[in-house]
């Protein structure tokens, strides 16, 4: 197990679509307990394979709910968004010291298979809702700042530019 480095953005491969896992992929165990490994050491709620640099479609969680505090699921797919939004504040590893308003479908239902090879389906609300979306997005080149309401995203517009800058800096 080890610790990851976690791409920022503006890395590009944060924007790609990552790809299917197929069923005998060996090594996804091990890049699971990576990606909790890593979550855990950057104090994050959720992290999805692209933000380690793996294009694979693999996301894992952790909220205080009962048998969702170690949840991994392999090629996510959200079947249901309810009608219903709501607000919360949202954060990401990869866009760090940046946190605004993201509004989104309250419930979701989410079939995906877990690392012992069981499909299972899911229906989530409050804080596993919000992150199963979050980390989902990820895995489609999507980030919290492109949900953002106009307002959300002219206040962290200077945070998002120094961030480009930062990208920029290291690059050369
Ligand atoms: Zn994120």
């Amino acid at each position: 197990m080890a610790v990851k480095e976690v791409k920022k953005y503006p890395d590009p491969f944060l924007r790609k679509r990552s790809e299917e896992v197929s069923e005998n992929d060996d090594g996804i165990k091990a890049l699971i307990a990576d990606m909790f490994e890593t979550m855990d050491e950057e104090d994050g709620v959720g992290l999805a394979a692209p933000q380690i640099g793996i294009s694979k479609r693999i996301i894992v969680i952790s909220v205080d709910e009962k048998g969702f505090d170690r949840l991994a699921l392999i090629n996510p797919v959200i079947e249901y968004f309810s009608d219903d939004t709501g607000t919360m504040e949202e954060g990401c590893l990869s866009v760090p010291g940046i946190n605004a308003d993201v509004t989104r479908p309250t419930k979701v239902v989410v079939r995906g298979t877990t690392r012992n090879g069981r499909m299972v389906e899911i229906s989530a609300s409050g804080l596993l809702g919000r992150a199963l979306q979050h980390e989902i997005d990820h895995l489609n080149g999507t980030l919290f700042i492109d949900r953002l309401n106009e307002r959300e995203r002219k206040r962290v517009e200077n945070e998002l530019e120094e961030l480009e800058r930062q990208y920029t800096a290291i690059m050369k």
